[in-house]
């Protein structure tokens, strides 16, 4: 499942010559998505226009499609225009390595699901569902952080942990994708090039492939068939 970031009214960061973080997701979402298909995989969006999904909506998409992983989409923003390169992230139950990130993301949530009999979300969405796959969506955070720091020619970035409400009811691998910063004239240049997006596609797509590749138990096969 792919999830492009934001949508609608809540536009996310932007550039400093104007570009949407919401159009940037979803373009890379889109990128992603062809090279996951030519290699064999189905994939979901939780949204493929410009429309706002509220955060919790989008894990239980995702708990609904039987989804082997959850992958969120979104572009960076830093007050230091020379901020750059990607940053993944998986699902802090404390504190998080970034507050101004965690801050960003989780801006327009929308109401927490509450327990109880009446309530149609609680009974499909865990709040805390991500808390059993936290070890799995690490291997998948450090995956896909490798071959994008290979694309970005960027050793230091790691992997990062924090608070994302978007990750806390997926039951499945979870992870959250800071793909580069908009806030840098250059990479924000760099993300209107669909050449450079197909890039970041290809990366993240070769991610997924060595996770799946280093084995895991809890995926279910039709995920790891490759093509028809
Ligand atoms: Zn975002």
């Amino acid at each position: 499942m792919l999830d492009p970031g934001h949508g609608g009214d809540d536009r996310g960061a932007h550039g400093p010559r104007g570009l949407s973080e919401k159009v940037a997701a979803l373009q890379i979402a889109r990128a992603v998505a062809a090279k996951l298909e030519a290699a064999g995989f189905q994939v979901a969006f939780t949204r493929d226009d410009d429309t706002f999904i509220p955060l919790w909506d989008r894990a239980k998409k995702a708990n609904e499609e039987g989804a082997d992983l959850f992958i969120s989409l979104h572009l960076n923003a830093a007050r230091a225009r020379s901020a750059r390169g990607s940053e993944v992230y998986f699902l802090s139950l404390g504190q998080g390595d970034d507050d101004e990130v965690v801050a960003a993301e989780n801006a327009g949530a929308g109401a927490k699901p509450t327990s109880g009999p009446d309530s149609v979300v609680a009974s499909i969405l865990d709040d805390l569902a991500q808390k059993a796959y936290l070890q799995d969506s690490e291997r998948l955070a450090v995956a896909i952080q490798a071959q994008l720091n290979r694309l970005a020619g960027i050793k230091e970035r790691g992997v990062k942990q924090a608070p994302f409400i978007v990750l806390r009811g997926a039951a499945m691998p979870a992870v959250l994708v800071e793909t580069a910063f908009i806030s840098n004239p250059r990479e924000e240049q760099k993300l209107k090039d669909p050449a450079f997006v197909a890039k970041v596609g290809n990366a993240i797509t070769q991610g997924i492939r060595r996770y799946f590749a280093a084995g895991n138990g809890t995926v279910r096969r039709r995920a790891v068939e490759g093509p028809k």
